[in-house]
């Protein structure tokens, strides 16, 4: 028995299309209209608490309820609300949060462009490896390469970027230019009785083997999360990224990190390309970079790419590329912050310290009848669930979304990918909340598994 819809519910399937929403289904439970935040908890219109295991959507790193954020926001609100940095226009917190963004990556980068989403930062990452490889007469060398099961955003090339079914279909995606190698989830995609070690040579082998059909001389870039997450929570098989770097530097390929998610400290180093031995030419930032409390995405290259891009600007008279809202002056400010309380508050030794229990709350739920598999990095992770013996439930998709419901009922709120549950808490999470978020999960998988039958 559904409940009958409150007047907000009513209201909100009456004016609302919901990103990643079952429109028809929605009609018939509402949405969870969630009204205040505080901490690592969020409340929703009804007056209920919820534990919130997901950050939001892996943003919200410092929480909700950050005073020194939202006292960033307000003084630059008052002091400059907006202005652009278009056509020789500049102003000081774009400066310098660049800046910082810089000193911090860690590989050296020469400039920062930025934007809203992520998904735009990962459209304006292609457009530069395009104007780049014309400014430096290689106008055949454009494809780019990514992963399936990746997650790169949904704006036409950024979804095509995306490895996943959901975002190409009915969307008329992927576009040209744009190819998939293997996914390297071990689990899911590795052949029956092959090691680890296997797997990783057979992933190099097919770039490799993509790369010669292509012919190396038309692709231009490779893109890859160093944690792939809304496709899973999936940390790559051990040795991953050591194995393809030299494939991509023989051909003269760059590797951008999609860090959107894992920047900034979310894996217990400031970027995810530490963590995972990536050695990129370009990184993506969106998300924690604020906290989540203002859209603001950043991509930042290296001097080569910098040093093409401004002489061709130079050619042409113009860098003709932008956002009205790309380096919103609040958004800086508030961007200039986070960066500052995560050092100054040591969030990432919070991270490294509170991560290995999350990893032990996730493996003691993987002792569960109805998890395949627990992954983890830093402080995200991942319960695959799975029937006993099989990889995957013959109606696939529905089973995450069951548990995630169970939770629900229980104040705590984790996100399904599918049949993945996925966990991603603010990175301020102590011990004690970190338990209570995991409290429900045997019941859950309990209660979900007896309806899964
Ligand atoms: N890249 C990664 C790795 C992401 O996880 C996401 C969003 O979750 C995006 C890009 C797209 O970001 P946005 O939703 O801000 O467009």
């Amino acid at each position: 028995m559904t409940q009958p819809l409150t007047n907000m519910q009513m209201r909100d399937v009456e004016a609302l299309l919901h990103p990643y929403t079952d429109a028809v289904a929605l009609r018939q439970t509402g949405p969870l209209v969630i009204d205040r935040g505080k901490g690592v908890r969020v409340w929703d219109d009804q007056g209920r608490e919820y534990i919130e295991g997901m950050a939001g959507l892996w943003c919200c790193g410092l929480g909700f309820s950050d005073e020194e954020l939202i006292e960033a926001a307000r003084e630059q609100l008052g002091r400059l609300p907006y202005y652009h940095i278009f056509g020789g226009r500049s102003h000081e917190p774009a400066v310098e949060l660049a800046e910082k963004i810089k000193e911090l990556l860690p590989v050296p980068m020469a400039r920062v462009f930025y934007q809203s989403s992520g998904s735009e930062a990962n459209e304006s990452q292609i457009k530069l490896q395009w104007y780049y490889n014309n400014a430096i007469g290689r106008p055949g060398k454009k494809k780019i390469i990514s992963r399936i099961r990746a997650y790169h955003g949904v704006t036409i090339v950024s979804g095509s970027l995306t490895g996943l079914p959901a975002n190409h279909q009915d969307f008329d995606l992927p576009v040209d230019r744009i190819r998939h190698t293997s996914s390297p989830h071990y689990w899911k995609d590795a052949k029956d009785g092959e090691s680890e070690a296997e797997f990783v040579a057979r992933l190099k082998a097919d770039l490799e083997a993509l790369i010669e059909r292509e012919g190396p001389d038309t692709i231009a870039a490779m893109i890859a999360e160093p944690v792939m997450g809304a496709g899973g929570v999936i940390p790559p098989p051990k040795g991953y990224f050591e194995a393809i770097q030299p494939v991509l530097d023989a051909h003269d390929i760059a590797l951008i990190s999609d860090e959107v998610i894992t920047g900034f400290g979310r894996t217990g180093n400031w970027f995810g390309a530490e963590t995972l031995g990536m050695r990129p030419r370009a990184f993506s930032m969106a998300k924690q970079l604020t906290g989540g409390y203002a859209p603001l995405s950043a991509v930042a290259f290296d001097g080569d790419m910098a040093e093409a891009i401004e002489a061709n600007s130079g050619r042409i008279g113009t860098f003709g590329h932008g956002f009205t809202y790309g380096g919103h002056p609040m958004g800086c400010a508030v961007g200039i912050k986070a960066l500052e309380i995560y050092q100054r508050r040591d969030i990432l030794s919070n991270v490294r310290r509170i991560a290995p229990k999350l990893h032990a709350l996730l493996d003691r739920a993987a002792q569960h009848p109805l998890v395949g598999e627990a992954r983890h990095c830093g402080l995200m992770g991942g319960l695959e669930l799975a029937p006993p013996g099989r990889k995957g439930f013959r109606v696939g998709g529905k089973v995450g979304p069951r548990l995630s419901a169970e939770l629900l009922k229980h104040g705590v709120i984790l996100r399904p990918i599918g049949d993945t549950l996925a966990v991603c808490p603010p990175m301020i999470i102590g011990e004690d909340d970190l338990e209570a978020l995991f409290a429900p999960m045997e019941a859950a998988l309990d209660a979900t598994m007896h309806w899964a039958r």
